[in-house]
């Protein structure tokens, strides 16, 4: 009797549960797509990884859209330190993402799929548009990018995708401190000394960027006394650079 009354004064709050779907009729409902977010520090492999998922699911038949945002090569391209490169599209500042699909679909080609790589430099309303693509059109979205600044901030792209992502993966290979603790900082170093200020928006590169062809990139790297390097949460705190700080030049090849 007593559960009748509560019955007839409304839904009962213990009762949530109730309206997800039985297992039958949750096949009836329409699939959405995931949102995934991979992370790590610099020269953990992330582009490699976005280049390995892209290959994975275009040799399945499915087609997908490769987008960066400052990549280091400064082309509109995602290439890894590792050589392997493929054509991209550059996310402006102002690109509403969802327009890059409505563009392919203009074009008659359907998008299963889309890889971000350096998605950390994405606006907060740019990870939204990517979270709509997952739910309403059934695209999945893979990120790549560094989570944290060389402040140890998080940066705003990285922060929104720890906020809407449907699955959150730290990179497996390990790039360690010069301690041999698993590296998760990346400290801007200036004339050998790690700087904690300064603009944020810069494009996420290393010492290793001399072995690449990008012109502009080897200037960068030949002219310019700031570089990266990834340290242990201990080691960045301290600014401790380690024993060997000048080893950077041994990767200085023609
Ligand atoms: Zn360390």
């Amino acid at each position: 009797m007593t559960l009748l009354n509560d019955q007839a004064a409304g839904p009962d709050p213990t009762d949530a549960l109730s309206s997800v779907p039985a297992a039958g009729s949750r096949r009836g409902t329409p699939p959405v797509g995931r949102l995934k977010f991979c992370y790590g520090p610099m020269d953990c492999g992330k582009s490699t990884l976005a280049l390995q998922i892209d290959h994975n699911h275009a040799r399945q038949g499915r087609r997908g859209l490769v987008l960066v945002r400052h990549d280091r090569s400064g082309a509109p391209q995602i290439s890894s330190r590792i050589g392997l490169t493929r054509q991209a599209v550059e996310v402006g500042e102002d690109t509403d993402v969802r327009d890059l699909v409505r563009q392919e679909w203009a074009q008659g080609r359907h998008v299963d799929y889309v890889v971000v790589d350096e998605a950390q430099f994405l606006s907060p309303g740019q990870v939204d548009q990517l979270a709509e693509l997952a739910d309403e059109v059934e695209i999945d979205v893979y990120c790549f990018g560094i989570a944290t600044d060389f402040r140890s901030r998080l940066f705003p792209g990285a922060a929104r995708l720890f906020e809407l992502a449907d699955e959150l993966q730290p990179v497996q290979v390990e790039v360690l401190c010069w301690c041999g603790l698993p590296g998760r900082f990346n400290a801007r170093v200036v004339d050998g000394e790690v700087v904690r200020e300064g603009d944020t928006v810069v494009v996420a590169d290393t010492e290793q960027s001399v072995v690449e062809t990008s012109a502009s990139a080897r200037f960068e790297a030949e002219f310019a006394t700031v570089r990266y390097q990834v340290l242990c949460r201990r080691h960045f705190r301290s600014g401790d650079l380690g024993p060997v700080t000048a080893h950077h030049g041994q990767l200085r090849l023609t």
